[in-house]
């Protein structure tokens, strides 16, 4: 009477979307959990660039939720639309000023070049969001019997993300079901940590760090620092593919810092570019988002410190500026960070970076977020290291920068942050769904929860 499936994560880390349905086959209701796009390997599994369809029933969807605006877990919204679905978008407010910022370009990219179109598929995206504080429950519906009602928590992922609680009801049974969307890591900075659940009786959780645990912050800060000092020593560039939402910004945030802390001629020669418009137009939403921020982010700011918006920062807007700058960085050697999407290689303008400045033992490569199975960054991150090669646009291309790796800027909880989430809940879920990880993630994971008594542990597949 009350059932949960999944419509993608379950064999990957991408693709997010979970179905909570109430009420008896004939007359059931049910929303939607994201609604977002495969990428890497998960890809040509029903909503790839290829296949864009809807490959699920969606008439008794009467609402979806998103918890976070990253384009794994909104991407299909267009697709939703046109496949019919007529209800309201409910999301936190700082997710309500995002998403159509981040559909806006993953329909440039993957839709349509048609202007005219996007601005209509936008003008409908605006019309059905609902923007919902964080703790405030929000009803859905409630009908012959059955009702549904949400509640967003704060989940630390990113600004404006969300687990979504859910209170659902069919005659005199009542179940709360918690969906954790991207939990964050806690000392990640700028954003307060989730807190657990009062009340999981299920529980559909994310895996991506399912089998191991971040650095702590200052052993990541560190390594940061020793990296772009590196960098500043024999002038080469230090190219970090990132995701326009969270990592950019938390990246920004933990630079800013280092140049205060360390200062001097070494780091005031420094220059950071973010090649990306996308990016920099959510580095100023979450600028304006101040009342969002944690208590150390709020302390700078109290001090006249400006984390996101400091004097070394340069912005490039212009596909003409950012072909410039790929050239001159590659012949100048100017000690420089660049910051440019996409986060795992697999398009956008870091790969003209990366086909540029690879072959040149000068450069440096840092990851700071999850590369998923099968995109240009896993394989820089596999071969680099050993003298690789990595296959861009269709060609090899040598591996000599260096490549380096620092955890904990993922943005994503890590497995004892998961653990802890869990257990923090009063009484353990009777249920508990490990879902978007790799499968060695969710075993992993899912031996952690095994001490549980009572509660089943399922990894569910489609
Ligand atoms: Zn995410």
């Amino acid at each position: 009477m009350i059932s949960i499936s999944h419509h993608g994560a379950t064999s990957g880390v991408t693709g997010s979307c979970h179905e909570l349905a109430v009420g008896h086959a004939a007359e059931k209701n049910g929303i939607l959990i994201d609604c977002g796009l495969f990428q890497g390997q998960d890809e040509g599994r029903g909503a790839s660039a290829s296949d864009l369809s809807i490959d699920f029933p969606i008439d008794h969807i009467r609402a979806l939720v998103v918890t976070h605006v990253h384009i794994d877990h909104v991407g299909r919204i267009p697709y939703l639309l046109a496949a019919g679905f007529d209800g309201p978008i409910i999301c936190s407010e700082p997710s309500a000023i995002m998403l159509p910022e981040i559909l806006e370009d993953a329909l440039k990219i993957g839709f349509t070049r048609d202007r005219q179109l996007i601005d209509r598929v936008l003008g409908v995206i605006r019309s059905r969001l609902v923007p919902v504080p964080y703790g405030k429950w929000h009803p859905v519906f409630d009908e012959d019997g059955c009702s549904l009602s949400v509640r967003l928590q704060r989940a630390g992922h990113i600004l404006g993300s969300a687990y979504v609680e859910c209170d659902a009801r069919v005659a005199d049974v009542e179940e709360c079901i918690v969906f954790s969307g991207d939990l964050g890591a806690p000392h990640a900075p700028l954003l307060p940590p989730p807190q657990s659940p009062e009340r999981a009786d299920r529980l559909v959780i994310e895996s991506t760090y399912g089998d191991k645990d971040h650095e702590d912050r200052e052993t990541r800060r560190y390594r940061l620092k020793a990296v772009l000092e590196h960098s500043l020593e024999d002038d080469g560039t230090v190219l970090v593919p990132a995701f326009s939402i969270g990592r950019t910004q938390e990246l920004l945030y933990e630079i800013e810092g280092l140049i205060n802390e360390f200062g001097g001629e070494l780091w005031s020669n420094l220059e950071i570019v973010v090649d990306s418009p996308l990016a920099a137009e959510f580095t100023r939403i979450y600028r304006d988002l101040k009342p969002y921020w944690d208590a150390e982010a709020t302390d700078l700011v109290r001090q006249g410190r400006h984390p996101l918006s400091f004097e070394q920062l340069t912005v490039i807007n212009s596909h003409e500026d950012h072909l410039n700058a790929v050239d001159y960085l590659a012949r100048s050697h100017r000690p420089c960070v660049v910051l440019a999407g996409s986060g795992m290689c697999a398009g956008g303008r870091v790969v003209n970076y990366l086909k540029a400045m690879l072959g040149d033992k000068r450069n440096d490569v840092l990851f700071v977020g999850y590369q998923a199975a099968g995109t240009p960054g896993r394989d820089i991150l596999t071969y680099g290291p050993r003298g690789g090669w990595v296959e861009l646009d269709g060609e090899r291309y040598d591996i000599r920068a260096r490549v380096h790796q620092v955890g904990g800027y993922s943005a994503h909880a890590g497995q004892s942050d998961l653990v802890a989430f869990v257990s923090g809940i009063p009484v353990p879920p009777r249920e508990i769904r490990i879902v978007h990880g790799d499968p060695g993630a969710k075993l992993a994971l899912k031996r952690c929860f095994q001490s549980l008594t009572g509660t089943d542990i399922i990894i569910p597949s489609e």
